[in-house]
């Protein structure tokens, strides 16, 4: 699933090709991509309009245009943008510059909403806290998060109104960074130790978003190209293999439903 780098990237590739553009012709191909709406109306909403700026939030991508609607674009599992043709294709944008943006989608979970401009940031403030690499990401804030929560801090810590966009990858990342234990209970950290994941989360986001995100299985972004953040991993997909701070034998397991990586060494836990 695209985490913040990965959308991050999608967004800074589309941003030049689609600000300014008017789109000339919406289609839209597979009805779950925007139930309970009816796709011919979202389409006919759409098409016209003129984008004046890309966006991103938490996972979520942002077209906000000259109307003042905004469509909110969530890729879930496997969707992806593209400017040449490919297979899948659930939504096509024409433009008119004349290029194509397709709407891809393997496992259709993706969404499209379009919203009134009065309607999106409260919409947005329900599904997302802070941004991670925003000012309003604070120990403070991050501090009295953790401490309502007794459950592991992996599983907190993907919650998106915790860290908005953070998700499995890059949380494994962080703990590892920060030398925190993904089974911890999220309310037992030391304020120390809260300062270190804070950093830690941005540290890892930052890189992938350096990395121009991972490519794994389906994602790649608007232009082709695939990131190479996957090269950077330290925990994430590697059980078996020697951690590369301390050398000891990285582990796999579950918290929260989710695979989870972690050094049983540098990142102790005392059950
Ligand atoms: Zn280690």
């Amino acid at each position: 699933m695209p985490e913040l780098p990965e959308v991050e990237t999608i967004r800074a590739q589309l941003a030049p090709r689609l600000e300014g553009r008017v789109l000339t012709r919406v289609e839209i191909l597979d009805p779950r991509l925007t139930r309970p709406y009816d796709l011919f109306e979202v389409a006919e909403e759409l098409e016209g309009d003129r984008v004046v700026a890309v966006e991103r939030r938490g996972k979520y991508l942002l077209l906000r245009l000259e109307s003042g609607l905004g469509l909110l674009v969530h890729l879930r599992m496997t969707g992806s943008f593209g400017f040449t043709s490919a297979s899948h294709e659930r939504a096509v944008l024409e433009l008119d510059d004349g290029s194509r943006l397709a709407y891809r989608d393997v496992r259709r979970f993706g969404t499209w909403l379009v919203l009134e401009e009065a309607e999106l940031e409260p919409y947005l403030a329900t599904k997302n806290g802070p941004e991670p690499l925003g000012r309003g990401f604070t120990t403070g804030w991050l501090g009295a998060q953790l401490s309502r929560r007794r459950a592991p801090l992996k599983a907190v810590l993907l919650d998106q109104r915790v860290v908005a966009g953070l998700g499995n990858i890059y949380a494994d990342e962080a703990l590892w960074r920060a030398r925190l234990s993904p089974l911890r209970p999220a309310n037992d950290l030391a304020a120390e130790e809260i300062a270190r994941l804070m950093r830690a989360v941005r540290g890892s986001l930052r890189t992938g978003i350096e990395r121009q995100g991972s490519t794994l299985r389906d994602y790649a972004t608007p232009n082709g190209a695939s990131g190479s953040m996957q090269e950077e991993f330290r925990v994430y997909g590697r059980d078996g293999l020697p951690c590369p701070r301390c050398g000891a034998t990285i582990a796999k397991a579950r918290v929260g439903g989710r695979g989870t990586w972690f050094c049983p060494r540098c990142q102790p836990f005392d059950a």
